[in-house]
């Protein structure tokens, strides 16, 4: 079986407002967020849009030591991730660990919209933080 990455799943974007971040988004893409969730173990509160066939989602930092607060702080707001789908997040775990990236987490971890995920270290992607995720079923 060789399905790796299925596609890109969303791009994640660092705000620092979420309701400022809502209320421009709701704009550029003409419709509002479809859902809003707090992951209060990341310290974020995210927001989803639909753009057609894809996905953004804002993230929010709910304390100072939030990645994403930290993010904004180093580097502003604006794209923070790229999510990929994955059908066997813990097969492309084991392969991309294999391959010699640092996995920000070893075992997956519950994410925003009901997905298992997991992060890759943007020290060895070339500056962009990527995220597996595959859908909890
Ligand atoms: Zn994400």
């Amino acid at each position: 079986m060789d399905h790796h990455l299925t596609k890109i799943e969303h791009l994640g974007i660092a705000v620092k407002s979420l309701e400022e971040g809502n209320a421009l988004y709701t704009k550029i893409l003409g419709v509002p967020p479809y859902k809003e969730e707090a992951v209060e173990s990341e310290g974020v509160r995210t927001s989803f849009f639909k753009a057609g066939p894809n996905k953004i989602e804002l993230l929010e930092a709910t304390n100072p030591e939030s990645p994403i607060a930290k993010f904004i702080e180093k580097r502003g707001e604006g794209i923070h991730h790229v999510a990929y789908a994955v059908e066997d997040i813990k097969a492309e775990m084991a392969r991309l660990e294999g391959e010699g990236f640092t996995l920000l987490n070893k075992e997956p971890k519950a994410g925003a919209d009901n997905k298992w995920v997991c992060f890759l270290h943007p020290k060895g992607t070339g500056g962009t933080l990527i995220e597996l995720c595959q859908d909890r079923r």
